[in-house]
């Protein structure tokens, strides 16, 4: 009988992919999936670790793979990989002994099955080399989503926001190849995928380094010619590598989702400076004023961090007005925790109380609902051409989908919908999503 694995996944898109690639490896290695930890022959634990709350969770999960292990009398093979594994290493060994068999680094999952096969003779088995290659064999990934594909085009990071862990956790910036990201998106087209997401930590800052002169416009030109794909999304541009041209090509590029998701951080050029961001309020604000004009139809989403270092309520305040200017769609909004290895925790001290980093994400957040669900009304009464993904997760009978502008659309109606862009007349708008009713569906073509 084949022996079972399970992934746990923490964190951000590009762990989800991560999951997806270490999946494809241990069934090419013979495995099979499983969703019980209990049945598994190899638990993964994919780590983030942006957020200290996230590396709690680690060891709260390896706790009690250690408790399962005893009730049951199993031995599974425990492996912690991501940005975790990569930043804390034997520490993870010494924290929880005998727990965790393997630890690979982020640069290091393609080794994942030699790793486990190793670790049945000797544990624990540790792999945090910088491996520079970025290619990706075709055909390994074991994608979730029938729909969506991600695609990753970037790895690692060299911008050293002050406060940021992934170019210590992810290593220096490294451009995959155009020609190995086109195979990937003809290949996940082939198989039905309907939706590329292409990842990377600044992907406007590609250059191909197979094609001398392609950059992210000359990217997502090449994609956008692939049969079958209708969407395409990218995460997460930055807003200082920005350009006209890169603004046209969205216009002109009718796949290209009306959505871009523009961190911003802090309203506060000061804090922007300590952040190390490298832009000020006011350019950034510039930059909205420019997608305004050239992409009116194009919807914002942002990330935002309070109680940096040195944030006075006057630059909190500026948080909140240039939320109030730019309305977003939606907003991930964090208190500030020191991560390791970075500049911040080296030379800033963590100075806002906590409770006052309370308050202030109390009131960021209370302003995004506001925004965000006045934004979702403005929609009743519109019809939203929506990718219809999934099932809901609020009841059986409902779809959930999303715009071109990454607004999410509950709607009634059969499974077979799933995989088809449709019509939707919206009804009734919350602060998160919106509901509404399919137009005139057609049932699907017999080929
Ligand atoms: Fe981190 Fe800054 Fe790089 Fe984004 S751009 S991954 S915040 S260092």
């Amino acid at each position: 009988m084949a022996q079972k694995y399970l992934i746990e996944t923490f964190g951000c898109q590009m762990n989800v992919h991560d999951s997806e690639r270490m999946a494809g490896l241990l069934e090419q290695a013979g495995y099979e999936s499983t969703d019980e930890a209990a049945d598994a022959d190899v638990v993964v634990i994919n780590t983030c670790s942006v957020r200290d709350r996230a590396e709690g969770q680690l060891y709260t999960r390896l706790g009690e793979l250690r408790q399962m292990a005893s009730e049951l009398g199993t031995d599974p093979t425990v492996v912690v990989a991501g940005c975790v594994a990569q930043q804390e290493g034997e520490a993870i060994v010494k924290r929880s002994p005998g727990v965790a068999d393997v630890i690979v680094g982020t640069q290091a999952i393609r080794r994942l099955p030699m790793l486990v096969a190793e670790a049945a003779g000797r544990r624990p088995v540790i792999d945090l080399n910088p491996y520079d290659d970025v290619t990706w064999p075709l055909g390994v990934t074991r994608r979730n989503d029938p729909i969506k594909a991600y695609v990753t085009i970037i790895e690692g990071c060299n911008e050293f926001c002050s406060f940021c862990v992934v170019p210590y956790t992810r290593g220096h910036e490294r451009m995959r190849p155009k020609a190995d990201i086109v195979a990937e998106v003809r290949d996940a087209a082939s198989q039905g995928t309907r939706e590329i997401q292409l990842l990377g930590q600044i992907v406007n800052h590609y250059d191909a380094p197979d094609d001398p002169g392609c950059d992210f416009v000359g990217l997502l030109e090449a994609v956008h010619e692939v049969d079958g794909i209708e969407r395409i999304r990218f995460a997460s541009p930055h807003p200082r590598h920005f350009d006209r041209r890169f603004l046209e090509a969205m216009k002109r590029l009718p796949k290209i989702c009306r959505h871009l998701h523009l961190p911003v951080q802090s309203g506060s050029t000061r804090v922007l400076d300590a952040m190390r961001r490298r832009y000020t309020r006011e350019s950034y604000l510039d930059l909205v004023a420019a997608i305004r004009e050239t992409l009116p139809d194009v919807a914002l989403s942002t990330d935002m961090i309070v109680g940096f270092p040195g944030e006075r309520a006057s630059d909190f305040d500026e948080t909140l007005t240039l939320t109030s200017q730019v309305r977003y769609h939606s907003m991930f909004s964090f208190k500030y925790s020191p991560r390791p290895n970075t500049l911040a925790i080296k030379r800033l001290p963590d100075d806002v109380p906590e409770e006052e980093k309370t308050r202030r994400i109390i009131a960021l957040q209370a302003l995004q609902r506001e925004i965000q669900t006045m934004l979702n009304e403005a929609l009743v009464g519109t019809t939203l051409e929506v990718l219809v993904d999934a099932a809901s997760r609020r009841r059986e009978t409902e779809l959930s989908g999303r715009a071109s502008t990454n607004v999410v659309v509950n709607l009634p109606g059969p499974a077979s919908w799933i995989g088809r862009t449709l019509p939707v007349r919206i009804e009734r708008a919350g602060p998160h999503s919106v509901w509404g009713q399919a137009l005139s569906v057609q049932p699907p073509a017999i080929s």
